[in-house]
Order: structure tokens, then C-alpha cells, then sequence
């Protein structure tokens, strides 16, 4: 399967946004967007004044694909069931984002980043309600429990990413049972609720030419 696999950081550049893709990194002074806040390349600082609707809409949807960590066929697709299902296209796209096992396994505190997160689970280090799943793009319903399997417990990376999480951090549609390691999705978050600096319905628009 294809995937990414140049510098995170140049993402963030490009999109002249924090996109947090490279955990621990992306809070510290050593994050290039503390410096550098201007596109990669020759021309990067250069400034362009009029920055086209199609512009502005492709730069939206890029930056939210490559904070989820999805290549372009996949959030086509992603985009296409949130279209197949009743309601605000813009808003579902974000909430089907959001329940991806890998994003929870993040937004629990499983891993550092969305990227680690996506590694962990294909290396099958995780339990959906006691049964092994190894699929990041496994969507959760409300209830669902995750937890990290026996044997992956030791395992440095998650024991470092869970000793970073503040117990204030964890989001309101999820818990966590840190000494057992086990976290459940509560409910499907509302938008208002998922914290996404990001404006959905330029992507509907982006779609819909
Ligand atoms: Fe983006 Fe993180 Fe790199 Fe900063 S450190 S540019 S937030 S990926």
C-alpha cells in the first residue's frame, strides 16, 4: 500500500499548520514550525498575494487527510461513505475521521502520534472488545472497549506516550483505565466537541466541483 514517507514536518510547513505528527517533537522548541512557519522549498518565503477558492479549499482538505495520515484514495473513500449517510456531509467526514482505531489509540494516549498509532495496530498489539484487531481504519462504536494486549504491555512506547498524557487531557467521549490499560469509546463525538482547527465544508465544496 502506498504511503509517506518524506519528512512529517514539510506536511506541517506546506500547510502552514501544526499538524502534530510527530509526537513528542511537536511540543517542544525543536518543532521547524517554531521557526520556519513558511512552505519548504526556493520559494516558500516568497509571499503570493491572491491565493485562488480552489486553493483555498485544497489546502483545507490536504491538511486535514495529513493529520489523519490517510493517502488520497482513502479519504476519498472516507468522504464517500460520509456522503452515502443522512446529515451534514462535512460533519460526518470528521466524526468517521475521528472514530478510526488508529485516532483512538492516539487520542487515548496509546502512542505519541497518529503515524505510531497506525504502526501499533498493524502490529497487532491491540484488543476491541477482547477480540485482536489489527485494521486502523476499524471504526468504533459507542461502547467499544480497546485495550493493549498482554503480551505489548512492556512495550516502551506506549509506556512513554501514557506517562505524557494529563488525566485532565483525555477528551470527553473518552475513558481510560490506565492501570489496566483498557480505554473506551464512549460515543460518537459532535463536531463542536473534536478539537479540529479546520473548516470541513471547504472539502464538501472541494469535492462537489
Ligand atoms: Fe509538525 Fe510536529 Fe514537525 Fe512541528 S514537530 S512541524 S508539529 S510534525
Amino acid at each position: 500500500m502506498a504511503r509517506y514517507i518524506d519528512s512529517s514536518c514539510r506536511l506541517c510547513r506546506r500547510e502552514r499548520h501544526k499538524l502534530f505528527l510527530k509526537g513528542t517533537k511537536c511540543f517542544t522548541e525543536k518543532c521547524p514550525m517554531e521557526r520556519r512557519a513558511y512552505p519548504p522549498g526556493q520559494h516558500g518565503q516568497s509571499r503570493r498575494t491572491k491565493v485562488s477558492e480552489y486553493g483555498v479549499q485544497l489546502r483545507e482538505k490536504q491538511k486535514i487527510r495529513r493529520m489523519y495520515g490517510l493517502m488520497e484514495t482513502q479519504f476519498r473513500n472516507v468522504f464517500a461513505r460520509a456522503l452515502r449517510t443522512e446529515g451534514r456531509t462535512g460533519e460526518i467526514l470528521v466524526k468517521l475521521l475521528e472514530r478510526r482505531m488508529d485516532n483512538v489509540v492516539y487520542r487515548l494516549g496509546f502512542a505519541p502520534s497518529r503515524k505510531a498509532a497506525r504502526q501499533l495496530v498493524v502490529h497487532g498489539h491491540f484488543l476491541v472488545n477482547n477480540v485482536h484487531v489489527d485494521i486502523p481504519s476499524y471504526l468504533l462504536k459507542a461502547g467499544d472497549t480497546i485495550q493493549v494486549r498482554d503480551k505489548s504491555k512492556k512495550l516502551e512506547v506506549v509506556h512513554a506516550s501514557m506517562k505524557r498524557m494529563k488525566d485532565t487531557a483525555m477528551l470527553p467521549w473518552l475513558s481510560l483505565d490506565k492501570a489496566a490499560m483498557v480505554g473506551t469509546f464512549l460515543n460518537v463525538p459532535e463536531r463542536a466537541d473534536i478539537p479540529l482547527d479546520a473548516n470541513e465544508q471547504l472539502i464538501v465544496e472541494l469535492y462537489s466541483k
